[in-house]
């Protein structure tokens, strides 16, 4: 029997995602690579995000789920280049995914590539695609413990999202724990709080992607 270790797959996975930077640096995308739990909210705030940047900037996306093609049919309403990634069962994105999307995506220079990961808060801190940002959405109906629950992704990240803000006054969710257990862990990453639902932080928050230059590697 043959045992491969994981250290080894990820090293594979890490040169991949050098190359995958590279190719969106030469063309002047800045990409962001988005992660929570399922129905976290990731599309739909990807949505609000596309509305906003409509007229503004151009934005294409990669969708990773496990089957089916929901996600990028909600994207492709909204007139955006995009592709579906089925993972056939895999819970995570890997580099090697990307790269082949990115050779279907007819990218733009200056555009901005959204890529929604498979929702899951676990494998999906290890892999490395390639993006310049890393962002994870938290909904507040899903609890303030995920920072103590799955420290490695919240420590991965570039900013924490937290979703669903409308929904505050129905669940107990506070947001001074998970501001304060960010500090903790991930003293550098930026922290937002939206409601889709009612468009509020969604400028703040696109205009905080713009903002980021190219060639930043993420602080793993
Ligand atoms: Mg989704
Ligand atoms: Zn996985």
């Amino acid at each position: 029997m043959k045992i491969v270790a994981a250290s080894k797959i990820l090293k594979a996975n890490d040169a991949l995602a050098a190359e995958n930077r590279q190719i969106l640096n030469q063309k002047g995308v800045l990409a962001v690579n988005w992660m929570g739990s399922p129905g976290s909210g990731k599309t739909t705030l990807l949505e609000a995000l596309a509305r906003y940047w409509q007229g503004r900037r151009k934005v294409a996306v990669i969708e990773g789920d496990v089957a089916g093609s929901i996600d990028a049919e909600r994207m492709a309403t909204l007139g955006l280049p995009v592709v579906q990634i089925n993972t056939d069962g895999a819970c995570h994105l890997d580099a090697n995914m990307i790269a082949q999307a990115l050779e279907e995506l007819p990218l733009e220079t200056g555009e901005l590539l959204m890529v929604e990961n498979v929702g899951n808060l676990v494998c999906t801190a290890g892999f490395d695609l390639g993006e310049h940002l890393r962002i994870v959405i938290l909904s507040v109906p899903e609890g303030d413990d995920k920072l103590v629950k799955y420290p490695a992704i919240f420590r991965s990240i570039h900013a924490l999202v937290i979703a669903k803000m409308d929904l505050l006054p129905q669940v107990a969710f506070q947001r001074e724990r998970v501001q304060k257990d960010l500090t903790r862990l991930n003293a550098q990453a930026a922290l937002f709080c939206v409601s889709a639902l009612r468009g509020e932080g969604i400028a703040e928050l696109a205009q905080w992607i713009e903002a980021h230059q190219l060639g930043e590697t993420p602080n793993r």
